[in-house]
């Protein structure tokens, strides 16, 4: 009998520490045997008219295709005329959720060790929405938007999300007492398709709050769900409550089902090319496409061996108080499948 056809997927290395933590996916999904055949496509060096950024209309179309992929960071050039990579990526593939799985990796130690939450971001509106102008001299406008139809997507994104993970909690995180139309508008719809699953129970927590809770006890959150901005900066606040950049993965979901794995981090340009950077983000990045694509029996392997390794403490990048080079570190995990 023959072995089943491999899954394509999209790999854009990125830029700055990103092909090296790329290289450390391929080695550990082949150690692993995980049967996906990459297709890698570099950020070109030229402006593409076809996407008027330096992604090309090519690797778009392969995302498109595959419909899942995982990508490094990217380093947005400077310079006129061209849309930024991310903001690209996004719009032409319509990521509208960014998903954030934040939670305490034993054996490495923070001041908290009961995190387990997930952050869900709207991705596409709200106050990222680029609609900024001058009205008169020493006075601008920035205007933010908020939608039904891209509210009631995350939100039924956010419980769908519970519901097939075993999650019993949706929050809603909001200023509406403030903005009353937009994050109001946000919670109706939040409200909305909270009915439709009864199973899981919702809540509503004002930004400040939720951040003085979050720091006090990660442990009284489990899913939450909310606008652009607050959703850029609480995900952040949570990576920093498990240990940082090096560790935390997301992944982008677009419209048609894709979904675009990523690390939280950018390219690190002061390490760049030292062989020092910690692949775990993109590893973890790496483990929830494979989820997304139902090959739990994998991602639950590449995730133990990375955690047993960080765990052992014998091999440790540098960001978690090691010494260990990035390919000793890949090549422990490795050992660990
Ligand atoms: P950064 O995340 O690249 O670096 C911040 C600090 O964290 C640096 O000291 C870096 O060495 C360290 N760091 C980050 N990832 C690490 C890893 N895996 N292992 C060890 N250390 C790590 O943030 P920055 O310096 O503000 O941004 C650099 C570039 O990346 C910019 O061009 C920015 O636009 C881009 N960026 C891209 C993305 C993305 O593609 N999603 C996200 C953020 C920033």
């Amino acid at each position: 009998s023959s072995a089943p056809a491999p899954i394509p997927a999209t790999l854009f290395p990125g830029d700055g520490i990103g092909p090296e933590i790329a290289e450390a996916v391929k080695q550990v999904f082949q150690a692993a045997e995980v049967p996906i055949e990459w297709e890698e496509h570099y950020v070109g060096d030229q402006i593409d008219p076809r996407t008027q950024s330096f992604l090309t209309w090519e690797s778009l179309e392969s995302v498109r295709r595959n419909k899942v992929g995982l990508k490094g960071p990217m380093a947005t050039p400077i310079g006129k005329g061209h849309r930024s990579l991310n903001l690209t990526l996004r719009k032409e593939l319509n990521l509208y959720a960014n998903v954030r799985p934040c939670y305490s990796l034993p054996g490495y130690k923070t001041r908290y060790d009961n995190v387990n939450l997930i952050t869900i971001r709207e991705n596409t509106e709200g106050e990222y929405s680029g609609l900024e102008h001058q009205v008169v001299r020493g006075v601008v406008e920035s205007l933010k938007i908020i939608t039904r139809q891209a509210s009631l997507r995350v939100a039924e994104y956010a419980f769908h999300y519970a519901k097939t993970h075993g999650r019993e909690r949706v929050s809603a995180i909001h200023k509406a007492n403030i903005m009353q139309k937009t994050d109001g508008l946000f919670l109706k719809c939040c409200r909305e398709v909270a009915e439709k699953y009864p199973e899981i129970t919702y809540e509503e927590v004002v930004i400040d709050n939720c951040c003085m809770m979050l720091v006090k006890n990660p442990a009284l959150f489990d899913v939450l769900v909310m606008p652009n901005l607050y959703g850029d900066i609480i995900s952040d606040l949570c990576a920093g409550l498990v240990g940082g950049l090096g560790l935390t993965p997301s992944c982008n979901i677009g419209e048609g089902g894709i979904a675009l794995a990523e690390a939280v981090h950018g390219s690190a340009p002061d390490i760049a090319g030292k062989n020092l950077a910690n692949p775990t983000a993109l590893l973890l990045s790496a483990v929830t496409m494979l989820r997304h694509l139902e090959l739990y029996d994998k991602a639950e392997r590449i995730q133990n061996a990375i955690l047993t390794t960080i765990a052992e403490g014998k091999y440790r990048t540098a960001d978690l108080g090691g010494s260990s080079s990035t390919t000793d570190f890949t090549k422990a995990i490795c050992g660990h499948l």
